[in-house]
């Protein structure tokens, strides 16, 4: 990498602070802009188009989408620092997708590490491996989605087969990142026993791999649908109760993970 590397350019829609979610302690999430996936059920659909877009928010026009370079986005981020030090926290890359920004998502997490931060990935890992693995040397925590083990039923509800994601979730578990298996809950797609079963199957196969998340669905992303002038394919499923949730863990906690409900 560039020894200019903080001058690295890349495209965001939002940074959020203070977030107790995907990762440990207290964390900055910075959200990169663009995603391969279509998933039917996203809760960001301005993340899905790389490029800049128009979204109606509260009956007013909201641009989504700025160009920054590293060193502007680490401006925010060591804004809250002593929270970071006190807390064990850090700075989590969601989307979207990261690794579609690999040399801007690489910079950035290499100039958290160079703070000291403890640095993660909130990803789908649809990409090639070589985006991934530029991450890898500055990457402490991979959260990885694996959505569905059924390639036909993945690309039927998010656009993309699954076969490169679970390729890249066995290269990832070979290196020294810790890695831990997500799963968002989608009734009519795989919010049977069966289905996380196997997906929970799967991830005890990944050496070092030992907790997996559930993450039940919500409809929060439906105004954001109206907002770009789409339509949310969603609206009449119900979110699963939390006794369907309690079944669901007990399922992953037979496969000999430590599971948990929600990030
Ligand atoms: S992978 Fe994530 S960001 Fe991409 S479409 Fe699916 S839910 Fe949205």
């Amino acid at each position: 990498m560039e020894e200019n590397y903080r001058q690295t350019k890349g495209r965001i829609f939002n940074i959020q602070k203070f977030s107790i979610h995907d990762g440990p302690g207290i964390r900055t999430i910075v959200f990169l802009k663009g995603c391969l996936l279509r998933c039917r059920w996203c809760c960001n659909p301005e993340s899905q188009e790389f490029g800049i877009q128009t979204m109606m928010e509260n009956g007013k026009p909201k641009v989504v989408g700025r160009d920054v370079t590293v060193d502007e986005v680490m401006e925010e981020i060591v804004k809250d620092m002593p929270y970071y030090r006190r807390s064990g926290g850090g700075v989590t890359l969601s989307g979207g997708e990261s690794l579609l920004q690999p040399e801007f998502a690489a910079a950035l997490l290499r100039a958290c590490q160079d703070y000291g931060l403890h640095t993660a990935i909130e990803s789908t890992a649809c990409a090639k491996w070589e985006s991934v693995e530029q991450l890898l040397p500055y990457l402490d925590l991979y959260l990885m989605d694996i959505k569905h083990m059924d390639s036909a039923k993945h690309k039927a509800f998010t656009g993309q087969p699954n076969e490169r994601i679970l390729e890249n979730a066995r290269k990832v578990a070979q290196s020294h990142t810790e890695l831990i298996i997500r799963t968002p809950v989608i009734p009519t797609f795989n919010d049977t026993k069966e289905e996380i079963a196997g997906i929970a199957a799967f991830a005890k196969t990944l050496p070092g791999v030992r907790q997996m998340h559930i993450l039940p669905y919500h409809r929060l992303g439906q105004d954001k649908y109206t907002g770009l002038g789409r339509t949310y394919e969603m609206a009449h499923i119900e979110p699963p109760s939390q006794e369907h949730m309690e079944e669901l863990l007990a399922a992953v906690n037979a496969a000999g993970l430590k599971g948990q409900i929600g990030g």
